[in-house]
């Protein structure tokens, strides 16, 4: 068999949060594209449902969605039971939710702090915790979290403490669970995007004007695009990353290599 073929998810299962749109729709249409069943779970069902049926349509997978909020513990073990209800297993985990709130840090409020925290950190913290405890149970499963290259950087010029602390905690979460779970089949892995053309940037009319200025010192001198980050999940789901466990990888276009 070759290395592309090896590389195919034909049986495998899985869920994306955040997947009704941006990183998460584009990642879930690889995952099922590559042959993985995939629940599309995300707080706005509307649009969850819309991108579910069109990644059903386009690829003949199994793809359905369900209504969670990250930061809600008991949402999350229903839905994790939900997926197990439908797909009998969980193979792959993409912990992706995610939200970003501008302040100063002297200005940011204790809710907006909070709420960034609860969705960014806790959220993936739940989501992994939750679908690593069914991947222990059955010996094997792929978490991968977005993490952020804010969880490396601070960004300019807009001020986002609250964003780039939650990101470089995802980063050393990811860490963590890798190694207490390397012996028992579990593998954590994240990746660290640059700034993507998603609609967290795009449907912002306070980060729009800042692109030009990202660009101006980005070394490729643009955005990134959602499906510039589908292969590397994909390979992070299957089985020929099986020695690839505790890593982050920052995918964008050198900005933080300089
Ligand atoms: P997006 O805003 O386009 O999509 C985020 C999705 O997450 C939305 O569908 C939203 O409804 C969902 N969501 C938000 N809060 C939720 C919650 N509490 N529970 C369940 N779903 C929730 O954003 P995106 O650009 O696709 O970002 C996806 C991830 O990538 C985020 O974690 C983000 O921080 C990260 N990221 C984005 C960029 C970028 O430049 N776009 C760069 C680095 C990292």
């Amino acid at each position: 068999m070759g290395i592309l073929e090896k590389m195919r998810l034909d049986g495998k299962k899985g869920f994306v949060t955040g997947g009704a749109r941006g990183i998460g729709k584009c990642v879930a249409t690889a995952l099922a594209e590559a042959g993985c069943d995939i629940a599309i779970v995300d707080m706005d069902i509307a649009e969850a449902e819309k991108s579910a049926l069109a990644i059903r349509e386009a690829t003949g997978r199994d793809v359905f969605a369900i209504c969670c909020d990250v930061t809600n513990p008991e949402d999350v073990n229903a839905m994790v039971d939900a997926v197990l209800a439908r797909f009998s297993r969980i193979d792959v985990a993409f912990c992706n939710a995610g939200i970003c709130v501008n302040a100063p840090a002297e200005e940011m409020t204790f809710d907006q702090w909070k709420k960034v925290l609860d969705v960014n950190l806790t959220g993936v913290f739940l989501t992994a915790q939750a679908a690593g405890k069914v991947m222990l149970r059955q010996g094997k499963g792929s978490i991968i979290n977005t993490a952020s290259m804010s969880g490396h950087i601070v960004n300019v010029p807009q001020p986002q403490c609250a964003y780039n602390a939650s990101k470089a905690g995802v980063i050393q979460l990811t860490k963590s669970m890798a190694v207490e779970w390397a012996t028992r089949g579990v593998r954590v892995n994240c990746i660290s995007p640059g700034y993507i053309g998603t609609e967290l940037i795009t449907a912002r009319a306070d980060l729009v004007p800042l692109i030009e200025q990202w660009n101006s010192i980005a070394p490729m001198h643009r955005l990134g695009k959602p499906e510039e980050l589908q292969s590397i999940v994909v390979y992070l789901a299957g089985d020929t990353s099986s020695f690839t466990t505790g890593s982050d990888f920052v995918i964008d276009g050198a900005f933080t290599s300089f």
